[in-house]
């Protein structure tokens, strides 16, 4: 089946939005429409606090059941420093050699653009319509001081009653290869189960020396 979204036009649209926190750059506003588009009740909001700038924010949902699964992140980026010591320009989402480039590429409107994408195509499976409910719950504010982000966006979706049951959030975090690294991390938790197969065997040579009648396996 041909997919409904392409995840790389997504990331290079959110790459050219130039939205350095607080700046909302088109981000979100892009985001709103091809989740509006895809039968979203998108909702934007502008969160305050004395002292910071006003920031703005996103949460989308579509359908009503649960399970309710979430994709959480941020639009916003770090400021690109000098644009003469980019080789590609920091907001032109160019790709090279196969590798995408811009500011908030990987952290993390390529993870978002995944997400979306993922989403789409889930939705283009299944007659437009989720099995249960999934969301976006996306901040301008991560990058810097975070004040007007994730925080109020979670306590205005509880004040709507919003439960979720699941949440992915596309950090990067991974170093050489997919699942290479778990984080513990600062907005959640993760409980396993992790199983081991192995032959049982000694590799003790020390102690192999120490009891020369011991046999491997024993
Ligand atoms: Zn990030």
């Amino acid at each position: 089946m041909k997919p409904a979204a392409d995840p790389v036009s997504i990331a290079r649209d959110l790459i050219r939005c130039p939205s350095v926190t607080p700046a909302e750059g088109g981000a979100l506003a892009y985001l709103a429409g091809v989740l509006e588009q895809a039968g979203f009740a998108v909702h934007r909001m502008t969160f305050s606090e004395g002292g910071t700038p006003d920031v703005e924010n996103l949460y989308a949902r579509i359908g009503n059941a649960s399970p309710h699964l979430m994709f959480a992140g941020h639009t916003d980026v770090v400021p690109p420093g000098d644009d003469a010591a980019w080789k590609h320009p920091p907001f032109a989402a160019e790709i090279a050699d196969g590798m995408l480039y811009g500011r908030g590429a990987a952290d993390m409107k390529g993870g978002i653009a995944c997400a979306v994408a993922a989403a789409l195509d889930h939705l283009a499976a299944n007659g437009g319509k989720p099995k249960g409910s999934i969301s976006f719950l996306i901040t301008g504010d991560e990058e810097s001081v975070a004040i007007n982000g994730t925080i109020k966006l979670l306590h205005w979706a509880a004040e709507r009653g919003e439960r979720f049951d699941h949440c992915i959030l596309s950090e990067p975090s991974n170093v050489d290869t997919l699942g290479d690294m778990i984080k513990i991390g600062r907005r959640g938790s993760l409980t396993g189960t992790l199983v081991v197969t192995s032959k049982h065997a000694l590799v003790a040579h020390a102690h192999r020396r120490r009891n020369p009648g011991h046999r491997n396996g024993s």
